[in-house]
């Protein structure tokens, strides 16, 4: 296995559109594996999206305490509620913002085994679902920030 750098704020393979994933081979199983061990070898880690790890597919990974989920061209299918939660970004560590969000999630994809699934995920689980498919369109948690919190936002991430 290997574990990867994760890439952060400021990198532009952040900002790019991920491509959909056309076959589900080995090399997709691998990548799967690599990007869980490195989501697991990184404190506060419940997700990963593929372009994190400088890679322009549609998948991530998360576990959000029921065991380790690899999605695999997720659509979000509907969303419900709204839940204020202050959510993080491994590619933006050490900060965090209170952000609303719908409540619940209905998402489906592919599975490894290129079985088409669907997932109802709900608070915490619903949070890193939207978190994770902003990822593959490349929009990070800043830019779900009203302008105000965006900017200051922003002023932070350019002092460091
Ligand atoms: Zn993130």
């Amino acid at each position: 296995m290997t574990t990867f750098a994760i890439r952060q704020y400021g990198d532009p393979v952040l900002r790019q559109v991920a491509k959909e994933i056309e076959e589900i081979d080995g090399r997709v199983a691998k990548l799967a594996a690599d990007m869980l061990e490195t989501m697991y070898g990184t404190p506060n880690g419940v997700g990963l999206a593929a372009p994190q790890v400088g890679v322009q597919r549609r998948m991530f990974v998360y576990d959000v305490g029921g065991g380790p989920v690899v999605v695999i061209n997720p659509t979000i299918v509907g969303v419900s509620g709204e839940w204020d939660y202050d959510e993080g970004c491994l590619s933006v560590p050490g900060l965090s913002w209170p952000i609303v969000r719908p409540g619940s999630v209905h998402l489906s994809g592919l599975g490894l085994d290129g079985n088409e699934f669907s997932i109802e995920g709900e608070e915490l689980e619903g949070r890193v679902l939207q978190h994770e498919v902003d990822h593959l369109d490349g929009l990070l948690l800043v830019d779900r920030l009203d302008d105000e919190r965006r900017r200051e936002a922003k002023a932070t991430l350019r002092r460091r």
